[in-house]
């Protein structure tokens, strides 16, 4: 991944039947790349709770935060509410070009608290340390096991003594076992519906996924994929060992709606490296 700053869509099984179907309408495109940038916008939603449980682990006069792949700022915008001078880095060109869109449209003092960097990462360098790094949930999951030991010992050089590592996780502890594949309509903040499938690959431990227009007669027939990685906060908990942090608290993601299948991990680097 860190070879180049860009995405390279996955042909899922379901989407080569989609497109298949579709001809000439069918465009295929990575969930975080420009072509999707209507569809991540339309079914993304600001969470302000979510940044509430952040915002209450930073500590205060702590410093510039740095978010890691914040996408177009669901998680940013609301912590700059709260006052938070961040740093954004975004692997995603379309991601970065949606999110500075938004920041341009943002009041003149958040606009001025906010950096935004192109990077990846799993590598990256800032020259600069930060009180806390945050990662919101699910966002880990696009890194391969070869690439996560790289994030952790990126943000450990870009810690300050003390600082913190808020890193939010899916935990599916108390969902259903999953089944192969399932597909579940859903309808975006304009009112129009999409389709979410997901297919487990249990053989690669990653789900592929594949979101696209319910109306199929749609043109363009815009097809979106992704393949999600499955991490458990258990399987995070100690790969944040193995990388020299302690995990300090771990606190269920709760809204409410009552959805706690979110964890929020709580780590910082282990001052003695045994
Ligand atoms: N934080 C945002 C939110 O909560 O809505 C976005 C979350 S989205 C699940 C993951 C984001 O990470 C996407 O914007 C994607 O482009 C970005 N991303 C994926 N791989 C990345 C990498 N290696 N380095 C930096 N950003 C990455």
């Amino acid at each position: 991944m860190s070879e180049q700053l860009e995405f390279v869509p996955v042909r899922t099984t379901h989407a080569d039947v989609l497109l298949a179907s579709a001809g000439e309408r069918g465009v295929l495109c990575d969930f975080y790349d420009e072509d999707a940038a209507d569809i991540y916008r339309d079914i993304l939603h600001e969470d302000s709770w979510e940044a509430g449980e952040y915002t209450t682990r930073i500590r205060p006069a702590s410093g510039p935060v740095l978010e890691l792949g914040a996408g177009t700022g669901r998680l940013t915008f609301p912590l700059l509410s709260h006052g938070w001078e961040m740093t954004v880095l975004e692997l995603s060109s379309a991601m970065r070009a949606l999110f500075e869109g938004r920041l341009a449209d943002a009041p003149t003092d958040q606009r001025d608290r906010c950096t935004v960097v192109a990077g990846d990462m799993s590598d990256f360098a800032l020259g600069k340390r930060f009180g806390t790094v945050v990662i919101s949930p699910g966002t880990i999951n696009l890194l391969d096991t070869a690439d996560r030991p790289g994030l952790y010992a990126s943000v450990r050089d870009h810690l300050e003594p003390g600082g913190r590592f808020l890193l939010g996780v899916p935990d599916a502890v108390d969902a259903e076992p999953e089944s192969l594949e399932r597909s579940q309509e859903f309808a975006g903040a304009s009112g129009r519906r999409y389709v979410l499938h997901a297919r487990l690959v249990p053989a690669e431990e990653i789900s592929e996924v594949t979101i696209y227009p319910a109306d199929r007669s749609a043109d363009p027939f815009v097809v979106c994929t992704s393949r999600v990685r499955g991490l458990t906060a258990d399987q995070v908990v100690r790969e944040l060992g193995q990388a020299g942090f302690d995990v300090v608290e771990r606190a269920p993601l709760v809204f409410a709606g009552g959805r706690h299948q979110d964890v929020l991990l709580v780590a910082t680097v282990r001052s003695d490296p045994s």
